[in-house]
């Protein structure tokens, strides 16, 4: 997960700030200092970082900040704005066209991630808007991209139009606009040609696209994991293609972030979306404000609670809570929560949006391995229909019947029943209103 070494370093400093019974003037230039250097350290632009910290310290040298009540909540306070500032204030969203098509241009370097959130996005505008997109294949370089495309939008049944790979890019997309057209299609996204670095060539044809389509939107597609490279790849394409805005990919990876917090400080461009995984649902809108309190530690339960309400369906919900209340979750329930539960990401990004978790030390012995989740499920999977509907049923033979059909050892099987039973058994206390069960089991 991104962020996490600045966030432990935000964390301290504030921390050391929080236990001085009065902040001086001295206190504040450290804390400043630590602030500074832990900014540095997660790779964010330098003069961003100089301006960054100027401001905070303009802000919070004002004699009411240090004299008034709980200086270190107050520099906690400005800290968090100047971040969210810096990185754009608030979530921008795609502009669109007054008549169909809006047309949406993905560029960026090879490898960035084009091609996967060309799909994710047709995919969200598919599910969010009830959208038409077609993607047109404009890549004419990389034999594989057209197949690639192809093979993206068919997870998402978005249509591709293509012309091979001899045809010239810009005549492709004139095509591809006709044919968006004709079939009243109301966004068309067009997946550029990548390079390894920024030539000429590339920019020329970008621009003559750009100057056929008049597009709504420029994403440019960068992958956080490249550092300042990132940040210097969208220097680059904004003064030629006067980009409309970033998408953000691989913050699920182990990046410091910094590219994140740099990049609309020094292009001026937000970033409108940032990809968290390879799957098609793995992108999201970025809102700085919340990127702030999660830089910060201080957690992002407004995303949280929306990701659960993307992804649980309210009347599977309702009757999860009625079978639990009559004792009657079985092992078919379970297998549906899990399956709600995975498609939400990984559990790790999950439980740091809590606040006060991201830095967590019970975490760090919390065993979420998703492997576990799967060996789970193939245990239940093995299950016979009247096993799964009875959990009762559950004697010695059958288990180790479970065992072999799953593959896995036997005090698995064991331990997966035990665990399921006593959650039945919370389940049904807690939904009756008596919470002494959990409480015994939270050690209370
Ligand atoms: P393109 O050359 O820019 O079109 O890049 P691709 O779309 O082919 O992506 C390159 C690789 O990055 C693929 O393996 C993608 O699955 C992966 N990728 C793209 N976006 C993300 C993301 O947000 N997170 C992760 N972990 N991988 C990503």
């Amino acid at each position: 997960m991104a962020f996490e070494g600045l966030t432990e370093r935000l964390q301290k400093a504030m921390e050391k700030l929080r236990k001085k019974p009065k902040v001086t003037e001295a206190d504040l230039r450290e804390t400043m200092r630590e602030i500074r250097l832990a900014l540095l350290e997660a790779d964010v632009n330098f003069a961003v970082v100089k301006d960054f910290v100027k401001k905070v310290r303009e802000k919070a040298t004002g004699a009411e900040v240090l004299k008034g009540l709980n200086p270190a909540q107050q520099i906690v306070k400005i800290v968090n704005e100047e971040l969210t500032q810096m990185m754009g204030e608030t979530a921008t969203p795609l502009a669109k066209a007054p008549h169909i098509p809006t047309v949406i241009m993905m560029v960026g370097l090879q490898g960035a991630g084009k091609t996967t959130t060309a799909g994710k996005l047709a995919k969200k505008l598919k599910d969010e808007e009830n959208a038409r997109p077609l993607m047109i294949a404009a890549d004419v370089y990389r034999p594989a991209a057209i197949t690639q495309l192809q093979q993206v939008a068919a997870t998402i049944d978005v249509p591709v139009f293509e012309e091979g790979t001899e045809v010239d890019p810009v005549q492709i997309v004139k095509d591809g606009m006709a044919q968006a057209a004709a079939n009243h299609n109301d966004y068309v996204l067009i997946d550029t040609a990548g390079r390894l670095q920024i030539d000429e060539k590339l920019m020329d044809e970008l621009a003559q696209i750009k100057a056929l389509t008049n597009p709504n939107e420029i994403l440019l597609v960068v992958d956080a994991m490249t550092g300042q490279n990132a940040v210097n790849t969208a220097e680059g394409f904004n003064d030629k293609l006067d980009i409309t805005g970033v998408v953000l990919t691989k913050l699920d990876g182990d990046t410091r972030g910094g590219a994140a917090m740099s990049i609309r400080a020094v292009t001026g461009k937000p970033i409108k979306f940032v990809g968290e995984g390879e799957k098609m649902e793995d992108l999201d809108v970025f809102h700085p404000d919340r990127m702030a309190s999660r830089i910060l530690g201080m957690g992002d339960m407004l995303s949280l609670i929306e990701k659960a309400q993307k992804n649980f369906d309210e009347e599977q919900a309702q009757a999860t809570m009625e079978k639990m209340r009559e004792n009657t979750f079985d092992y078919n329930d379970f297998l549906a929560q899990m399956d709600q539960l995975t498609k939400m990401g990984p559990m790790e990004n999950l439980l740091k949006m809590i606040p006060g978790m991201a830095n967590n030390p019970a975490l760090q012995n919390v065993n979420l391995d998703p492997k576990q989740f799967a060996h789970i499920k193939a245990i239940i999977l093995s299950m016979t229909p009247a096993e799964r509907e009875n959990p009762d049923l559950m004697n010695p033979s059958r288990r180790r019947r479970l065992a072999a059909g799953a593959g896995r050892p036997i005090v698995e099987v064991n331990r997966m029943i035990k665990q399921f039973n006593q959650m039945r058994k919370m389940m049904k206390q807690v939904t009756n209103g008596n919470f002494s069960g959990l409480q015994n089991m939270m050690g209370g």
